[in-house]
């Protein structure tokens, strides 16, 4: 199954938890930084999210949407 995320940047706190729970390293941290100063991750380029909903669940802030095709 395809999937897909979007995060919501400005809900994110840094917590990493989401990448942890990718199966697929479809995350990863970045540099740059949100309103509240924060460094926000990013779901990578080389998409290979199943859809599988576990970044979601595990985020504490409720910053992930997923996508299913
Ligand atoms: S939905 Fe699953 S595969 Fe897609 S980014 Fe989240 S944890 Fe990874
Ligand atoms: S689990 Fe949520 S708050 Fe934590 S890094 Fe991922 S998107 Fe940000």
């Amino acid at each position: 199954m395809k999937g897909s995320i979007i995060i919501n940047k400005e809900l994110c706190k840094e917590c990493h938890l989401c990448i942890y729970a990718c199966p697929r390293g479809c995350i990863s941290p970045t540099r740059e930084y949100n309103s509240r100063g924060y460094h926000p991750v990013c779901q990578n380029k080389n998409n290979e999210c199943t859809g599988c909903t576990l970044c979601a669940v595990m985020c504490p802030e409720v910053a992930i949407e997923v996508y299913r095709e």
